[in-house]
């Protein structure tokens, strides 16, 4: 069952703050290779409802990283931090699970985009693992548009 769930976050330096509303208590694990470039390593992230509270927003930024979605970080201290759909940024927000205050509850539901995954490195955990066309044809979105 999805249920709400007020949680506070932000960056290194404090120069973004959020609160936003985690719906179930999982975060998917993401390898493609924006993400991995984006956030240095795999991107962790957290399903919320909605676009979010900004509670302090002096650093925050967004960059257009595809046609169809944005990243958002801390211009002040370089932390990632979100992940939107550009043309509907109020509908969801995947927030980076370590940037939240108390995530010591979520725990790795799967990962995602592991036909990118270099072999470098692997995961312990025995959680599902979907490609990229796996995890688009559940979205429901045409596969090549890019993240
Ligand atoms: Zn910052
Ligand atoms: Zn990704």
């Amino acid at each position: 069952m999805a249920e709400k769930q007020t949680r506070s976050g932000g960056c290194l330096c404090g120069a973004v703050h959020f609160e936003v509303s985690v719906v179930e208590k999982n975060f998917n694990v993401c390898h493609c290779s924006m993400c991995r470039k984006w956030s240095a390593g795999p991107f962790m992230g957290v399903h919320c409802q909605g676009g979010g509270t900004f509670t302090k927003e002096d650093g925050l930024a967004w960059y257009r990283g595809s046609k169809w979605a944005e990243r958002g970080f801390c211009s002040q201290c370089g932390t990632s931090l979100f992940w939107r759909f550009a043309a509907n940024p109020d509908a969801m927000l995947i927030v980076a699970v370590d940037s939240l205050d108390d995530a010591d509850d979520l725990t790795l539901q799967k990962h995602i985009y592991v036909d990118s995954k270099p072999a470098r490195y692997e995961f312990a955990d025995d959680q599902p693992r979907q490609t990229e066309a796996e995890f688009l044809a559940e979205l429901g979105v045409t596969p090549g548009s890019g993240g």
